[in-house]
């Protein structure tokens, strides 16, 4: 299609808007995107080429799904919602590649979708709904080869975090758990219409074959970091004790950190996800 024709167009997305009587919902977190540099960057960053099949999260009026069609072998795409959909089905008409679900990305079972082909998940995720949506994908493993989403800056800064830095937290363990991340570009709020409040960045996540670590008991050593980081400012015997779920002295867990080679008086902002793991088979 030609570029100028394209929804990155800004002139393009306001026609489209105003032609089909469009009003943005700020609860589904529609911020749609008017740059085609933003755009190049996240299809590079997802390592799209002719054989992908992509699993589009929120396609809004369908402006990243025309980039996604014209690079990809095929697109499907889940939107939620419906006033959006009659919008779609004019904006990706030249496109015989992209297939429209209307549904809400949280109830799909991804995995039939693709019957056990690869396929890679790229996404303009909405905002309000950002970590439940990649903790979901994640836990429940479904087996996209990566993930490639524009999400809030910060989110994004805390998912790539190393220990002992301020971003450093469960949200950065739980993924990097199931996945490697690379923090792929910053975007400014002007690449969006509406702007958004606050600034986004590109993030891929690569699904990890199998866990960087091994661990007898996954569920008890989240459970361990979220007691960690819920009292971030006490060590991290004093606030395993009186984590919710958990029956462990503080005598049991300086013990065990003994054994590991830990100071007992260590937070758990300084532990890596190693060392969370061998805590947890220690504890076991
Ligand atoms: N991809 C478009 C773009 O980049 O211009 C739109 C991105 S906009 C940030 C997020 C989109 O996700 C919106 O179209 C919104 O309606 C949709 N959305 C919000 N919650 C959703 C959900 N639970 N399931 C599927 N789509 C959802």
């Amino acid at each position: 299609m030609d570029k100028e024709k394209m929804l990155s167009n800004p002139k393009e997305t306001i026609r489209i808007i105003q032609e089909n009587n469009f009003t943005f919902r700020k609860n589904y977190g529609q911020n749609f995107l008017i740059d085609s540099h933003v755009i190049d960057k996240i299809i590079d960053a997802a390592e799209i080429d002719k054989d992908t099949e992509v699993l589009e999260i929120g396609p809004g009026i369908g402006t990243l799904t025309q980039y996604l069609a014209e690079s990809a072998k095929s697109v499907t795409a889940v939107e939620i919602d419906d006033k959006l959909i009659p919008i779609l089905d004019k904006t990706l008409a030249d496109y015989d590649n992209v297939t429209v679900i209307h549904g809400d990305i949280m109830k799909q079972d991804i995995g039939a979708i693709f019957e056990g082909r690869p396929f890679k998940i790229v996404a303009n995720l909405p905002y309000y709904i950002t970590t439940p949506i990649i903790m979901s994908l994640l836990e429940a493993r479904v087996p996209a080869e990566s993930i490639t989403v524009m999400i809030q800056k910060e989110v994004a800064e805390r998912m790539q975090a190393a220990p002992g830095t301020k971003d450093y937290g469960a949200l950065s363990l739980a993924v990097q758990f199931y996945a490697e991340p690379y923090l792929a570009a910053n975007v400014p709020q002007n690449c969006f219409m509406p702007r958004p409040n606050v600034g986004s960045a590109v993030i891929r996540l690569r699904r990890l074959a199998e866990p960087p670590v091994s661990v007898k008991d996954e569920k008890l050593m989240f459970k361990l970091i979220r007691a960690a980081f819920n009292q971030r400012r006490k060590t991290l015997a004093n606030a395993v004790k009186n984590f919710e779920g958990l029956s462990f002295s503080r005598e049991e867990v300086e013990n065990a950190l003994t054994k590991i080679g830990l100071d007992v008086r260590i937070r758990g902002e300084a532990l890596s996800l190693k060392q969370f793991a061998d805590l947890t088979n220690e504890l076991c």
